[in-house]
């Protein structure tokens, strides 16, 4: 069998034994699938189903790893935030417009402010987008971004999720700390 396959199964069975222990019947409620990928409870359902699960955890991914990377800076006024969690993952190429190819891309997601992320308060802020994101990749590089909102692509199978899920960084850190919470609890 194959590493990555075997370490699926491993994932699977673990996930199995945290879910009996927390959710009566996980199959049967929305919000057991939610559980069952460790999205806690009330947390804001932007898409359904596991595409919403892969939002949540691609977010927190995403809002990370630009926040590390960009000294904590908002790709849309350059100001610092104080923490990534505060801020929102974001679309470039706005999510109405960018297609799915885009859609859950990391090229197009960066972290920004609440009320930078807001049409309402701030209505330059794709043209602001434009503009920092050549500064951050080069003369460009936001044209070239911009063209990929034509490309076509499908919805991820529910099994292409499953994997995405749980290839992400932050996916793979709460459910360590999941498993640990287990043990001790064992
Ligand atoms: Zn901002």
């Amino acid at each position: 069998m194959k590493r990555g396959k075997l370490k699926r199964k491993r994932i699977k069975r673990t996930l199995g034994r945290i879910i009996r222990k927390t959710v009566p019947n996980p199959k049967k409620t929305k919000i057991g699938l939610w559980r069952e990928w460790l999205v806690p409870d009330g947390a804001y359902h932007r898409y359904e189903g596991l595409r919403g699960v892969y939002w949540y955890w691609l977010s927190r991914e995403i809002r990370q790893n630009e926040w590390e990377k960009w000294d904590g800076r908002c790709l849309t006024c350059l100001e610092p935030l104080e923490d990534w969690r505060q801020g929102q993952c974001g679309h470039i190429v706005a999510s109405a417009g960018c297609g799915e190819y885009l859609r859950f891309n990391p090229i197009n997601l960066t972290l920004q402010h609440d009320a930078c992320n807001n049409p309402r308060f701030t209505p330059n802020a794709s043209a602001l987008n434009a503009v920092h994101y050549d500064q951050r990749y080069g003369d460009g590089a936001w044209e070239k971004l911009y063209a990929m909102r034509k490309l076509e692509a499908k919805h991820p199978t529910q099994a292409q999720y499953r994997t995405l899920i749980s290839n992400l960084n932050s996916f793979k850190e709460a459910f360590k700390m999941a498993q640990q919470s287990l043990t001790l609890k064992e």
